[in-house]
């Protein structure tokens, strides 16, 4: 068992370094300098392949397989270990360099689509993308279905399924609650958020609030860059980004708060798995559960906002000094059907998930022609949303991801949004004066819940156990609506 631990280490180290690479060329390294950094990850990305799928790791799974009374640890290892190892065993070589090329190539043309809004320039390379995911899927082989074996590889054991019955119940409620809102004589107003900030202070004040947020500047550190995320260069290195608009308030704020959440998690690892394979967040959905918790349920909460809305008044005097409290609370908590995904609220967003979900199933399983694609996406969109995009660019162009092959990623964004819900409800019935402290600044008492009830365990658990463990059911919607109805209905004065 200790040469397992030991071997997979190793491969961490190399995923580390890979991770450092990655970190450095999107927050500093100079425009020019791509072909060499390129070069550079595509050799550390073979080693790391080569390593997992060498004959050494397939001979000391089988051989701790045999092993008795082990304990949940060791096991949550191998179970991680054999997934690595069939992944990168069961897909050819071939099929692996082809979906590679494809992604880059279908990625480069994608962006040129974008800019021109015109869908029929990436069209060919999307239905080449979703014939090679349908062969991956084929030769991977982990679920039920082919999509499901895609949604597994970032909700481990989850299925198509499972997804569909969450989907379908939180869907029709969550149309007639945007109908609900839309029906308010007294909408709040954002305009507030799209004055002039100065960039040197928002950068100050991200910093200031994950310092109360706890983030841990002795491991860690905040940067620039075009796209926020979190990394980790070591198993005592965490690195998150934000990005910065002058004109929108909230684009920085709540991107670093959101990054925070992540980095929170990955912080909070035990010491037993650190720096090992299970150093990760359970599934991609529990991960993006926690950066959601810190950024919706607890950055847009009006008790956050009593500490730090004198700060922000004090750093902005020329916006916010004559600016009640509880119209920026409003603004920064708007509703609103808009096309744009990432762009969305917490409300509606879930409505962008269903869509890809529901459009990807029908690509990988039920030979959707990619021609039809953009007539049932507006059909959709007018069906979930009640808008139609006015061009495919504000339309099925605006994601990245099927570009690059990322089919099967989407739902784990909304069930996010639920585990996080859910897991926030177990915390306040366990500690109901948790909100109190924010309005003190105080954040410790509900990181320290979820360090010890959720961070420590970083993958050693699935997500189903997790979410059972921690709140004694399954994942359970009405947790999410519950949550949305109480909080949305009066700012909207309904
Ligand atoms: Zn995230």
């Amino acid at each position: 068992m200790k040469k397992l631990w030991d071997h997979f280490n190793e491969i961490k180290r190399l995923i580390y370094i890979r991770n450092l690479l990655s970190w450095d060329q999107q927050v500093n390294m100079p425009k020019g300098s791509v072909k060499g950094r390129a070069d550079q990850l595509v050799i550390i990305q073979n080693l790391i392949h080569k390593r997992i799928k060498s004959d050494k790791t397939g001979d000391l799974i089988r051989s701790v397989e045999k092993l008795n009374n082990l304990n949940v640890t060791d096991l949550a290892m191998i179970r991680e270990a054999k997934r690595h190892y069939m992944q990168a065993t069961r897909i050819p070589e071939t099929l692996l360099s082809e979906i590679t090329k494809q992604s880059t190539l279908g990625y480069n043309i994608w962006e040129k689509a974008r800019k021109k809004s015109d869908f029929s320039i990436f069209q060919p390379y999307l239905e080449k993308m979703i014939s090679l995911q349908i062969e991956y899927a084929e030769k991977l082989e982990t679920g039920p279905t082919l999509y499901s074996t895609l949604i597994d590889l970032y909700e481990p054991g989850v299925t198509y399924d499972w997804i569909l019955k969450i989907f379908m119940n939180l869907k029709p409620k969550l149309i007639k609650f945007i109908k609900t809102l839309e029906k308010s004589s007294n909408k709040p107003d954002q305009s507030v958020l799209k004055r002039y900030y100065d960039p040197e202070k928002q950068w100050q004040l991200s910093l200031d609030i994950i310092k109360k947020l706890n983030f841990d500047f002795t491991i860690g550190r905040q940067d620039k860059s075009t796209h926020p995320f979190t990394v980790s260069l070591s198993s005592k290195d965490v690195r998150i980004t934000t990005r910065i608009r002058e004109n929108f308030l909230i684009d920085c704020l709540f991107s670093t708060i959101h990054e925070c959440g992540h980095a929170l998690y990955y912080m909070g690892f035990n010491e037993e798995i650190q720096g090992t394979l299970l150093a990760d967040s359970c599934s991609y959905g529990i991960g993006e559960s926690q950066s959601r918790l810190w950024e919706n349920i607890i950055g847009r909460s009006k008790e956050f906002w009593i500490y730090w809305y004198t700060i922000f008044q004090k750093y902005f005097p020329e916006n916010l000094k004559d600016y009640p409290l509880e119209e920026f609370y409003r603004a920064i908590n708007i509703v609103q059907p808009s096309f744009i995904r990432v762009d969305a609220d917490e409300v509606t967003y879930g409505l962008h998930i269903i869509l890809r979900f529901e459009l990807e199933k029908m690509m990988i399983e039920d030979g959707l022609q990619v021609s039809e694609l953009a007539s049932l996406w507006n059909e959709k969109m007018e069906e979930l949303l009640g808008i139609i995009p006015p061009n495919d660019a504000m339309g099925l162009l605006q994601d990245a991801h099927w570009s690059s092959g990322g089919f099967g990623y989407f739902p784990s964004y909304a069930l996010g949004n639920l585990y996080g819900a859910q897991i926030y409800q177990k915390a306040l019935k366990d500690n109901p004066n948790l909100t109190k402290n924010y309005e003190k600044g105080e954040f410790s008492n509900l990181l320290n819940y979820l360090n010890e009830n959720l961070y420590q365990y970083g993958k050693i658990y699935r997500a189903n156990d997790l979410i059972k463990r921690v709140t004694g059911e399954n994942l359970n919607p009405d947790y999410f609506m519950k949550y949305i109805e109480a909080k949305f209905k009066p700012i909207y004065r309904l």
